[in-house]
């Protein structure tokens, strides 16, 4: 199961991956933080990335400086599935108590 919680120092240790490792540059495509994008045409601000998506695992190897085109890529494939699993659940929720899931199978 993944953390989602960020850790308290969490702004200092993004600030230092986007701009003392990263140089204020993304590292997938190179575009630097407040520039124009030249993919989509809007302003770039960088954001961290946690490469395994668990936001307690802060280790530099872990962590990676990425423009929002990059990020947005990066997790489109676990967006896509949370949003397949999510329209499963609606049309299919799993009960959540025994009576409900006796009332689906009389
Ligand atoms: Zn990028």
């Amino acid at each position: 199961m993944l953390n989602r919680a960020y850790p308290n120092d969490w702004r200092h240790i993004s600030h230092h991956v986007r701009f003392e490792l990263a140089e204020g540059q993304c590292e997938n495509c190179g575009v630097r933080h407040r520039s124009i994008n030249p993919l989509t045409g809007s302003i770039v601000y960088l954001s961290t990335a946690h490469l395994d998506r668990d936001t307690a695992n802060n280790a530099p190897s872990n962590l990676m400086s990425l423009c929002q085109y990059c990020h947005l890529s990066y997790d489109r494939r676990d967006n896509i599935h949370t949003r397949r699993r999510r329209a499963v659940l609606r049309t299919n929720p799993i009960p959540l108590f025994p009576s409900e899931e006796l009332a689906m199978y009389p």
